[in-house]
């Protein structure tokens, strides 16, 4: 469904290489760990996965479902069911948050050429997803992440994902900033996404996700590289070991 061949992208502003020929492969139906010390690329690639203007490909490709998807802008990419779920997800001050999910869906439902959704089904299913993930209707009517906990971020993410059923999820640091209580929630909610025509790529700082989430393969990114793959167990043993061994062998 993913498939990155040598990727080598830069920061559009200054030039600096942050991916460094990037290989990677995630079948439909894989759940993929990327997991890596700080500052290793993570985040950047998920920014380029979803077309952000900020970062230049110079090298390789992209893609989805045997496509390249390097030209398509990120509306274009949301379109063909690549979603993303932010590190740090971006506030929206003005719009509420119940609006945005409607336009967000019926967007979607456009670019298929499918009609929009009636009002009283809009609620049906947003009241549902949000239920799932225990977000009270309160939150909803407050403008997108605007003053949102960190948690309420996290799970507001999720619950565009589960409206919107993308083929591909990307999620960067999702455990980040979440209690233990909130961790398992926003994990349940992930592990209902989980789907024999779906990949779903978790990257993660930290093995202890992985426990909510159980991956099929992990992945280390280091510099700009996928420097070693492996089973579930690969978590585990980094999480034991630290990083220092692997990008030894690595060197
Ligand atoms: P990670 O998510 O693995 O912690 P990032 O992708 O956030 O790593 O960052 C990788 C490296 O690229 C870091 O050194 C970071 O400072 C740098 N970087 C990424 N994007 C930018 C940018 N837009 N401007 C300047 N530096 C950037
Ligand atoms: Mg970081
Ligand atoms: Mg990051």
């Amino acid at each position: 469904m993913l498939e990155i061949r040598n990727l080598h992208a830069r920061i559009a502003e200054d030039g600096t290489e942050i991916i460094r020929g990037l290989n990677l492969t995630v079948k439909a139906g894989e759940v993929a760990a990327i997991m890596g010390p700080n500052g290793s690329g993570k985040s950047t690639l998920s920014y380029i996965l979803s077309g952000r203007e900020d970062y230049e490909v110079t090298e390789g490709d992209i893609l989805f479902n045997g496509e390249s998807i390097l030209e398509l802008d990120p509306a274009e990419r949301a379109a063909k069911g690549v979603f993303l779920a932010f590190q740090y997800p971006v506030e929206i001050p003005g719009v509420a948050t119940m609006q945005f999910l409607k336009v967000a869906m019926n967007e979607q439902r456009k670019a298929r050429g499918e009609d929009e959704l009636t009002t009283p089904e809009f609620l049906k299913r947003v009241k549902a997803a949000a239920a799932e993930l225990q977000i009270n209707t309160d939150m909803l009517r407050r403008p997108l992440n605007v003053g949102f906990s960190g948690g309420e971020k996290k799970r507001a993410e999720i619950l565009q994902m589960s409206l919107l059923q993308p083929s591909l999820c990307v999620l960067d640091e999702t455990d980040s900033g979440l209690d233990i209580d909130a961790l398992k929630i926003v994990s349940d909610g992930v592990n209902a996404l989980r789907s024999p025509d779906r990949a779903i790529v978790v990257i993660t700082h930290y093995q202890r996700l992985l426990d909510h989430i159980v991956p099929d393969s992990v992945h280390v990114l280091y510099k700009g590289q996928i420097i070693k793959s492996g089973p579930k167990e690969l978590a585990h043993e980094l999480e034991a070991n630290g990083y220092a061994d692997i990008i030894g062998e690595a060197a």
